[in-house]
């Protein structure tokens, strides 16, 4: 798999939510939580939302 910029999915960068190696199915981000991490922050910095519940780490597999 090739992203529009060429890079390949399989060149590993670290999360820049924890820094652990990303994965291809949570990519840019080691894991749904860290991209959930990610995604709260700039939404609570656009506006104001509940707080999230955040996600058992078995429920990774959910996207
Ligand atoms: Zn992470």
């Amino acid at each position: 798999m090739i992203l529009a910029n060429g890079q390949s999915v399989k060149r590993a960068k670290p999360c820049p939510i924890c820094e652990q190696p990303s994965k291809a199915d949570s990519f840019p981000f080691c894991s749904q939580r860290c991209k959930d991490v990610d995604l709260s922050r700039w939404l609570k910095g656009s506006y104001a939302i509940p707080a999230m519940e955040e996600d058992d780490p078995d429920e990774d597999d959910f996207v």
